[in-house]
């Protein structure tokens, strides 16, 4: 296939990137370097099969070359932390155009070329939820205009949009529901608690506890969750599929994983009011869908996902 992957100079579009290009297709990345980092392509520059393109996704998209099979469309800025440059509470406007334009655009180029189209959606569709953990079929607990809303209503904007395109255009349409994840090529000054966390225990800090740390997530490694996302590109499935792993903590027990492993002794701080409006008191995905759709389990537990972070953090910071 030849795949056009919007937001391939992030932390996911780039590693989506890597696992395209090892299964044989040929890729084009597009970013415009919002939130992504050049860095994160800079060991594909000598690869034939890979062609890159800056470009503002929110801008009428023009494709290289005349045919394309599929686009995978990532571009977004993802950190809710509004204490970083990078959170998409400070690119409000820019999330906005990233999940409402840029979705209708990449709809339209997929139109265009008759080429499947797959969603990169969020667990956030679901707001700060009330059923737990969250099913597919939940329609979620958003507030329209809260803080986290320009992300929230731009994803769940795009997933209408992609399910119109497939009801009314016949596109071959995907949709997945992202929950946390983490690995190599985060920014280490996104804000999210896995960057934050790693990087403070590097540098011999207290970990920053936004809250009381009582809230939970449930945090996937990146390779678990592209090989998720590969399974749902070649399936059939229109409708929404999760995918995340379910191993549900406590922010406060992360901390003590990340300390534990850095064997970092200074443990933590507390700031009550740090902990943005609308942050979810408790998040885990229901993958029964991707289980029973997609033949599909997490493999990777948090320690091993953690090591395997590592490297990147120590090299970066
Ligand atoms: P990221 O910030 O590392 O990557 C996003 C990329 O999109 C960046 O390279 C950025 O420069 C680019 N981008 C943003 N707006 C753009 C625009 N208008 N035109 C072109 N490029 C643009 O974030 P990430 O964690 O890799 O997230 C990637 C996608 O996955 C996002 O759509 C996000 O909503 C979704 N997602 C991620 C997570 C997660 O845990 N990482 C969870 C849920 C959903
Ligand atoms: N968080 C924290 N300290 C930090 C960064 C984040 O306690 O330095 C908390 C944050 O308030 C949230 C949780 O960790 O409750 C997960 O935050 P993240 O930004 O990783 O993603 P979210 O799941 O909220 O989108």
């Amino acid at each position: 296939m030849k795949v056009l992957v919007t937001g391939a100079a992030g932390f996911l579009g780039s590693h989506l990137c890597d696992r395209l290009l090892l299964e044989g297709h040929k890729v084009i990345g597009m970013d415009n370097f919002v939130t992504g980092r050049p860095e994160n392509l800079a060991h594909l520059a000598d690869n034939d099969d890979f062609t890159f393109v800056e470009h503002d996704v929110s801008e009428f998209i023009d494709v290289p070359g005349s045919s394309l099979d599929a686009i995978m469309h990532f571009a977004s800025p993802a950190s809710p932390n509004a204490n970083s440059p990078y959170g998409y509470v400070n690119l409000p406007i820019q999330t906005m155009k990233a999940g409402g334009l840029g979705t209708l655009n990449c709809l339209g180029v997929a139109r265009a070329y008759d080429a499947k189209f797959l969603l990169a959606s969020t667990s956030e569709i679901y707001g700060d939820p009330q059923v737990h953990p969250q099913p597919e079929s939940y329609w979620g607990h958003v507030n329209p205009i809260g803080e986290r809303s320009v992300y929230d209503e731009a994803k769940r904007f795009a997933e209408a949009l992609t399910l119109a395109y497939h009801r009314y255009h016949g596109i071959d349409t995907r949709i997945v529901r992202i929950f946390n994840t983490y690995g190599s090529r985060m920014r280490l000054d996104d804000g999210r608690a896995v960057p934050n966390f790693l990087k403070q225990a590097l540098s011999g800090q207290p970990l920053t506890i936004y809250g009381d740390g009582s809230q939970t997530r449930s945090f996937c490694y990146v390779d678990d969750l592209i090989e998720g996302i590969y399974r749902l590109l070649l399936s059939d499935e229109h409708q929404p599929v999760n995918i995340g792993n379910p191993s549900e903590m406590s922010i406060l027990a992360l901390a003590e994983t990340i300390n534990q492993l850095l064997e970092n002794p200074l443990e933590f701080v507390f700031f009550p009011d740090k902990r943005g409006e609308g942050d979810p008191e408790r998040r885990r995905p229901d993958i029964t869908r991707a289980q029973e759709i997609l033949g599909w389990n997490p493999t990777i537990d948090l320690d091993d996902g953690l090591t395997r972070t590592l490297p990147y953090f120590q090299e970066n910071l």
